[in-house]
């Protein structure tokens, strides 16, 4: 793995999605050594003039300023009340400030194995407990136990919500499909340790895999075991193939799952070009994706799991973004579907 220590004019990014709950980005690395088979992050390598399938997890870059970036960034932004970070937007839109909440590690895990050594996260999480931001993290690693006093101090003032993927209780298939991921044992542990603690904990049950991930028995156990340790939102998708992730992907069902290899090109196998057209023309082919987001929905319907909200959720609904939205008078709903 080779690493490359650089430095960031920005820590925080605008996320423009209504769909997701979420105004800010924060990414402390770019690409990622957990190196899942499925990374649909794997594309924003391709920015750093990268290849997406097989740089995103040798070369990591780490942004060691960001700390500091951070910080400045922070004392820059408007707040109101002098509460939680708020998102500055045009005036003239039609709406007000906009209530902020980062997400941390959308595209990059911020407890990879070399925050150990660089504790970035933990400085970015020291700026954030310091100035008052609201927060969401998705990880895959139990390394974040090592801040929960830290999650703590954030939750106490602000919202924090923290997600655990996982994406199967069978740790063969885990270390096939997510091989350097912490072991979903260590990520139950970590989750029940949070919400102990008294921070809201989801699940982050994606992406499904075909014939991998998807046994009816095998996700009842999950979920039932989600339930058990009373998370409070539950996040679910089925896989989805960015070209990027078709080149490292197909080759490894090959390799590992030959006799699903046939399953996969006719699920996926459709031109998939970057960034976009992401449906395959075949309509069985879209009828059975179909039908595999409506068996998923169902089953995790029947657990009835809470669901939190998001302040920005919140707010969104209440305040229309656009002029459009106002004039047709649509509500934006979170929508999360693969
Ligand atoms: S942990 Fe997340 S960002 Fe890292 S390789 Fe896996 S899916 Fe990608």
């Amino acid at each position: 793995m080779q690493v490359e220590e650089i430095k960031c004019k920005t820590a925080l990014n605008p996320l423009k999605s209504k769909f997701l709950p979420f105004d800010w980005d924060l990414n402390i690395y770019r690409g990622c050594s957990h190196s899942c088979v499925y990374c649909f992050a794997r594309y924003t390598h391709e920015y750093l003039g990268h290849t997406g399938a097989k740089d995103f997890d040798k070369i990591i870059k780490v942004k060691i300023n960001i700390p500091e970036v951070l910080e400045k960034q922070l004392n820059k932004m408007k707040r109101k009340g002098g509460g939680a970070l708020h998102r500055p937007v045009p005036s003239g839109t039609g709406h007000r400030m906009v209530q902020g909440v980062i997400s941390i590690g959308g595209i990059s895990d911020l407890y990879q194995p070399l925050e150990k050594k660089y504790q970035l996260t933990r400085k970015c999480l020291e700026v954030i407990a310091n100035k008052g931001c609201d927060i969401s993290i998705c990880t895959k690693s139990s390394l974040i136990l090592r801040d929960l006093d830290l999650l703590k101090k954030i939750n106490k003032n602000n919202f924090c919500a923290i997600a655990f993927t996982i994406t199967t209780l069978d740790q063969k298939i885990a270390d096939k499909i997510e091989p350097f991921a912490s072991k979903v044992k260590d990520r139950i542990v970590a989750m029940r340790e949070i919400k102990k603690s008294g921070i809201p904990v989801g699940l982050h049950l994606m992406p499904v895999m075909p014939g991998l991930t998807d046994r009816e028995k095998d996700l009842r156990k999950l979920l039932k075991l989600a339930k058990g340790i009373g998370v409070n939102y539950v996040i679910y998708g089925n896989l989805g193939v960015r070209a990027c992730v078709k080149k490292i992907l197909f080759p490894f069902i090959q390799e590992e799952f030959p006799e699903l290899s046939g399953l996969y090109r006719r699920l996926y196998g459709y031109p998939a070009p970057f960034g976009a057209g992401r449906r395959p023309r075949d309509s069985k082919v879209r009828q059975e994706l179909n039908q595999r987001r409506e068996f998923l929905k169902n089953l995790v319907g029947e657990y009835k799991f809470p669901s939190l909200k998001f302040p920005g959720t919140m707010r969104r609904r209440a305040q229309p973004r656009t002029r459009n939205d106002e004039k047709n008078k649509k509500t934006p709903q979170l929508r999360l579907r693969f």
